[in-house]
């Protein structure tokens, strides 16, 4: 089945916008995606009509919020095939999520275990690490890259040891747009006894994601990479694992029983979320999950697939464009340079087009400087990007190369 492009951009306000009377080509969806309406009502019909804290159960509208907060985490624990709506943690995002399994990982690791995460991490996924590491006295250790961006598995398998107590990594490379093996990687980490934890960010939302197929122990993303509000995030964790993992943060609602000089932890999901939730984040994330389920992921993937394809080949016809990243198996992500030309130039060329992509270090300068680059310009697509919209980034980038020569 094909995928009706229109009338899916009709359910997002924003892509109508001009910028100074162009029509906006927005190119910038591993930065953040769009908002449906349906996501923007659920938030705004959250504050206009049941606005009150969550599980403090004495009114009416408490009542209220709670049954929609709760529904959301429902929804989203069914949409990544969770064994238990309580192994889904609400956070402020990946970067949190991370932090939390991440902090944990300091306390429980010790000087001569290792970790392991690879060249392509965000900086979420590496300096978290680096940080533990330091806490904890273990070695981290960093799994190399082909040149197209692929990972080296030798290099991985290579690395494991039974001392490999945490292997994380990406399911999408936000720089390169690299697809690792995630359920194979999994495989292999869990056989040392390695904990697993998968960086979502960017695969959420490209597909549906079974964690239980996966077989990882951790997978996170942010709400705002999958159609949903900023501010909001998910730590999936296998049961067995949160149930005992170091606590993060510690305030209300994540206690059972508090004296004065002692404190006792609250049932999972609780005593992972201290304080006042994101009600309306999480709100709005399940709202974006109800809709983004019921699209038809074949043609979504097909759509990505050639919105890539075509990408790829005016790249590559295109003189003086170099691709940083051309692995197989990759999601819409173009990342480029012009000859000559600094990213930053080339993205302000293009903003005035109206053409919206992302410049610099990806928040990955480690491997920016493995590729010895400064960066680069980063053109991404998502569902509701058009052939045409390409045809738009190409005329703008020949402009740019016009101006920039
Ligand atoms: N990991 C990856 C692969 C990402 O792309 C991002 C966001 N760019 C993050 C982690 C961090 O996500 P957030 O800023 O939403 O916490």
């Amino acid at each position: 089945m094909s995928l009706d492009v229109a009338a899916l951009r009709a359910q997002f306000p924003i892509l109508a916008k001009t910028v100074d009377g162009k029509p906006l080509v927005y190119l910038d969806n591993a930065a953040s995606t769009q908002k449906p309406q349906a996501v923007i009502d659920a938030i705004v019909d959250f504050y206009t009509n049941t606005n009150a804290n969550v599980h403090r159960g004495a009114h009416h509208l408490s009542d209220e919020a709670t049954r929609r907060y709760e529904n959301a985490r429902t929804s989203v624990a069914g949409f990544i095939n969770a064994s238990a709506r309580e192994e889904v943690i609400w956070t402020s995002g990946t970067t949190e999520a991370i932090n939390i399994v991440a902090n944990g990982v300091g306390q429980l690791l010790r000087e001569g275990d290792q970790v392991m995460v690879t060249e392509l991490e965000h900086h979420a996924n590496l300096v978290t690490w680096q940080q533990a590491c330091r806490r904890s006295g273990a070695t981290l250790n960093i799994v190399p890259i082909f040149d197209n961006g692929e990972l080296d598995i030798d290099a991985f398998d290579r690395l494991l040891t039974p001392n490999t107590k945490m292997v994380a990594f990406p399911h999408v490379s936000n720089a390169l747009g690299t697809v690792n093996p995630i359920k194979l990687l999994t495989e292999k980490a869990k056989a040392v006894g390695a904990w697993v934890l998968v960086d979502g960010a960017q695969g959420i939302a490209h597909g549906g994601v079974d964690v239980q197929e996966i077989g990882c122990d951790f997978y996170v993303f942010s709400g705002h990479k999958l159609f949903g509000p900023t501010g909001i995030g998910v730590l999936w964790g296998r049961k067995s694992v949160l149930e005992d993992w170091p606590v993060w943060q510690t305030g209300g609602e994540m206690i059972k029983d508090v004296t004065y000089h002692e404190a006792t932890w609250g049932e999972l999901p609780n005593r992972l979320e201290a304080g006042t939730p994101n009600i309306a984040g999480a709100i709005g994330l399940g709202a974006a999950v109800d809709w983004f389920k019921n699209l038809d992921m074949a043609a979504l993937h097909n759509h990505e697939q050639a919105l890539l394809r075509y990408a790829t080949e005016q790249a590559l016809a295109l003189d003086g464009m170099r691709l940083i990243g051309t692995a197989p198996n990759k999601v819409g992500v173009l990342s480029f340079l012009l000859d000559g030309a600094h990213p930053a130039d080339v993205g302000f060329i293009l903003d005035r087009q109206g053409v919206a992509i992302r410049t610099g270090d990806n928040c990955a300068q480690p491997l920016m400087k493995r590729f010895g680059i400064p960066g680069t310009a980063r053109a991404s697509f998502s569902i509701y990007n058009t052939l045409e919209e390409v045809d738009s980034l190409f005329a703008a980038l020949k402009k740019a190369k016009m101006m920039l020569a």
